[in-house]
């Protein structure tokens, strides 16, 4: 593949990336005009946090990427459609990292036990409450 092949599959996929986040966007946020609702409703449903359930989805992906790696097929749905998924999953994942992203609602800290705190204000980047000590989260614990 040249230099110039490769961009114009690049700009093709683009153009399908962008339309699969258009069509499956709709179906994600739930009449919400928040695109990451889905990730919050969820989080806010299994006490996990909005990146957490990203990160199941994610992997949702990769796992079937890496069939295909390993076994050369994959069920239900194409390849190719994977991966453009993979790609859009990334620029969620992003989307919810950025400083300006608001938490909806509050959240019952499970580490904790503070109620009614700020997603963005009581945990860290990881997810992990800030006012427990970082000792704590290497414990055997937390190992499981
Ligand atoms: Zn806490």
């Amino acid at each position: 593949m040249t230099h110039t092949e490769f961009l114009a599959l690049v700009t093709s996929i683009r153009d399908e990336q962008d339309k699969l986040l258009a069509e499956k966007g709709a179906d994600y946020t739930q009449q919400s005009d928040d695109v990451l609702h889905n990730f919050k409703a969820v989080a806010e449903w299994t006490g996990l946090t909005p990146i957490q359930i990203w990160s199941v989805y994610f992997a949702k992906h990769i796992l079937a990427i890496m069939s295909y790696v390993r076994y050369g097929d994959v069920k239900s749905e194409s390849i190719e459609g994977r991966f453009r998924d993979a790609g859009n999953y990334l620029l969620l994942g992003e989307g919810l990292i950025t400083p300006a992203e608001k938490p909806i609602g509050t959240y019952d800290c499970t580490y904790c036990n503070k109620k009614g705190v700020g997603y963005n204000v009581h945990y860290d980047a990881r997810g992990r409450c800030k006012r427990r000590a970082s000792k704590d989260y290497d414990s055997p614990d937390d190992a499981t």
